[in-house]
C-alpha cells in the first residue's frame, strides 16, 4: 500500500478524558467511538457507524477508541 502522508503529519495519540458527551457525526446518536485521523482531525461515531466505517478507518491509519 502506498501513501502520500508525510511522517510529520503523524501526531502522537494523547489520551484525554471526554468531558462532554459527543454525537455521532453521521446520524447524531450518542457517540460510542472516537476516531483520531492522521491529519489530527477527530470524528465521532455511534456503534452502528463505527462498525460500518472501522475497516476503512483502520486502513487509513486512524485511531479508534471508546468514547465512553
Ligand atoms: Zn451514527
Amino acid at each position: 500500500m502506498s501513501t502520500t502522508t508525510p511522517a510529520s503529519a503523524r501526531v502522537p495519540a494523547v489520551p484525554a478524558p471526554l468531558a462532554r458527551p459527543e454525537r455521532c457525526d453521521r446520524c447524531g446518536a450518542a457517540a460510542l467511538v472516537k476516531v483520531t485521523l492522521t491529519t489530527g482531525g477527530e470524528l465521532h461515531f455511534c456503534g452502528h457507524h463505527a462498525r460500518k466505517h472501522a475497516a476503512r478507518l483502520l486502513e487509513i491509519g486512524a485511531g479508534l477508541r471508546s468514547a465512553l
